[in-house]
C-alpha cells in the first residue's frame, strides 16, 4: 500500500468527524510544493553516482515547515509526500509554530563512505537552498542522516545565504546544537509510554517492551524505558532481533551497539530471532522504531501486544490499524507518540534565533512539558468523542491547520 494513501486515509476519518467540507480538505491534501533534484557525485572510486533528492513542502499555515532528511534506497516521491503530510498534523498535535515538510536522497547511506555521505549533502542542499530558509523550511535528522550530516546542511546553506544556523536543526552541540536534541526523540517515546500505561493502570514494572529498531530514536527510547523499569525483553535492528524473556540487559546492549558502529549483529546475549517474530512476541507493549509500513494486514493478526506505541513514522497500514483496533489494542499514533524530536528541534530553532544556549535541564523539562500536555488533550477528545487516539491526534491537527489556514485567508 502506499504511504500516502494511509496517511490520507486517516485524513478522510478525521476529517468526517470534524465536518471538513470537501474543499478544504483538498486544500489541506494538497502539498504546497514539490521539489526534485539530481544529487550526482563522484564515488571514491572515481565512478559518477547519481540519486534522486526530494523536498515536499506541504502546509506552512501555522509556521514555516519543518521536517527531516532521510537518506534511504526506498525513499521516493509518494514517502516523502506522506510523511511531510504527517509532519504538518504532528506540529499541530503539539502545537509548535511551525507547518510541515520532509525530504530525503534514495541513497543506501551503508554504502557511502563519510566523504561521499558529505558530497551527497552539499549536492542535494545545492539543489534545494533557495527553498529552505530559518523562516521558511528547516530540515532535520530523519533515517540514515544524524547530526553530522546537518552540519553540512549548514555550513552549504551559509555558502549561499551567511550564517544561519537556525535553518536546519538536529545539529551537533559544538555547531549551534541543542544539548539532549539527540536523545529527545526517544525520550519523548519514553515519557509518552509512562502517560499511556499510567492512563491504563499498567506498571512499568510489569510492563514487558519489544523494541523494533535500535538506530536514534530506538536505542534512547530503551535506554529511558529501562531506566523507567519497564523491562525490555527484545530489540532489532537490520540483523535481526535479540530476546531475552527475563529481560536483556539494556546499558549492556548499548555498549555493545556503541562499540560496534551502532550495530546489534553478533550480539550473543540474548536469543537471535528474527523482525517478523519480534512484531508476534507475546509483550505489554509493542513500539516500532524503524521502517514504516511494518504491520500491515498479513501480519496484525500475529501481533499480541495489547499496546502499541508508534515510535517509527507511518509503521502500521490503515488495514492493519483497523484490525488492531477491532481487536482491542491501543495504539498511540506517530504524531504524537514520535513528536519529542520536532519539539526538541523547536527549541534548538529557538536557542539559535535567541543567540542563547539552553542547558540539558531546561531542555528535559520543556519538552516534558510539551508533550505531556498534548498527551492529554489528545486522550481528553479522545475519551469525549469516543474515537481512537489516532483519530483524536488526527482530529486535533487538522483541526488547528484547518482553523489557521481559513483565518490567514485563502485568496
Ligand atoms: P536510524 O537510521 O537512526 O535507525 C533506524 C534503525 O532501524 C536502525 O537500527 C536500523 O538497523 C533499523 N532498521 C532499518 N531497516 C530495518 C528493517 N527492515 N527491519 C528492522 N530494523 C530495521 O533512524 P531513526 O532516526 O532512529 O528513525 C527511526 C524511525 O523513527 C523512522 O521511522 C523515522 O522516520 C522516525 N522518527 C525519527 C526521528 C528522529 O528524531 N530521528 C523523529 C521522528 C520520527
Amino acid at each position: 500500500m502506499k504511504a500516502f494513501e494511509t496517511t490520507a486515509h486517516y485524513f478522510h476519518r478525521a476529517a468526517d468527524q470534524i465536518e471538513l467540507s470537501d474543499n478544504i480538505r483538498r486544500l489541506l491534501l494538497t502539498p504546497k510544493r514539490e521539489v526534485q533534484v539530481q544529487v550526482a557525485i563522484e564515488r571514491d572510486n572515481g565512478e559518477i553516482a547519481t540519486y534522486i533528492g526530494y523536498r515536499v513542502q506541504h502546509d506552512d499555515s501555522r509556521g514555516p515547515m519543518k521536517g527531516g532528511l532521510r537518506y534511504h534506497p526506498d525513499v521516493d516521491i509518494d514517502e516523502v509526500r506522506s510523511l511531510a503530510a504527517l509532519m504538518t498534523w504532528k506540529t499541530a498535535v503539539v502545537d509548535l509554530p511551525y507547518g510541515g515538510a520532509k525530504g530525503g536522497v534514495n541513497v543506501d547511506p551503508r554504502s557511502l563512505s563519510a566523504r561521499e555521505m558529505e558530497m551527497v549533502t552539499r549536492k542535494f542542499i545545492d539543489g534545494i537552498h533557495d527553498l529552505i530558509g530559518p523562516d521558511i523550511d528547516i530540515p532535520a535528522p530523519d533515517m540514515g542522516t544524524n547530526d553530522k550530516v546537518m552540519a553540512w546542511v549548514m555550513n552549504q546553506y551559509n555558502k549561499y545565504h551567511g550564517f544561519s544556523p537556525a535553518v536546519v536543526t538536529g545539529k551537533p552541540v559544538e555547531m549551534h546544537g541543542l544539548p539532549g536534541r539527540e536523545e529527545a526523540t526517544g525520550r519523548g517515546v519514553g515519557i509518552m509510554a509512562y502517560k499511556l500505561l499510567g492512563r491504563l493502570h499498567r506498571k512499568p514494572q510489569q510492563t514487558r517492551v519489544a523494541l523494533q529498531g535500535f538506530g536514534n530514536v530506538g536505542s534512547h527510547a530503551a535506554k529511558i524505558l529501562h531506566e523507567m523499569e519497564c523491562k525490555v525483553v527484545a530489540v532489532s535492528d537490520l540483523s535481526g532481533g535479540y530476546y531475552c524473556a527475563e529481560g536483556l540487559n539494556i546499558p549492556h546492549v548499548l555498549r555493545y551497539a556503541l562499540e560496534h558502529r551502532g550495530q546489534l549483529a553478533g550480539y550473543r546475549e540474548a536469543e537471535h530471532i528474527s523482525n517478523e517474530e519480534l512484531l508476534a512476541l507475546d509483550v505489554d507493549l509493542l513500539i516500532p522504531a524503524a521502517l514504516g509500513g511494518v504491520i500491515t494486514a498479513a501480519n496484525a493478526e500475529k501481533v499480541r501486544a495489547p499496546v502499541i506505541i508508534e515510535a517509527a513514522n507511518a509503521p502500521i497500514d490503515h488495514e492493519a490499524d483497523d484490525m488492531l483496533h477491532h481487536a482491542g489494542v491501543v495504539v498511540l499514533p506517530d504524531i504524537l507518540a514520535n513528536a519529542g524530536g520536532v519539539t526538541a528541534s523547536y527549541f534548538e530553532w529557538v536557542q539559535n534565533r535567541q543567540h542563547y544556549r539552553w542547558s540539558l535541564d531546561r531542555v528535559r523539562q520543556e519538552l516534558e512539558h510539551v508533550l505531556t500536555a498534548a498527551f492529554e488533550k489528545v486522550w481528553e477528545l479522545a475519551a469525549q468523542r469516543k474515537v481512537s487516539l489516532r483519530m483524536a491526534a488526527y482530529m486535533l491537527g487538522i483541526g488547528r491547520v484547518g482553523r489557521a489556514t481559513v483565518l490567514g485567508g485563502i485568496i
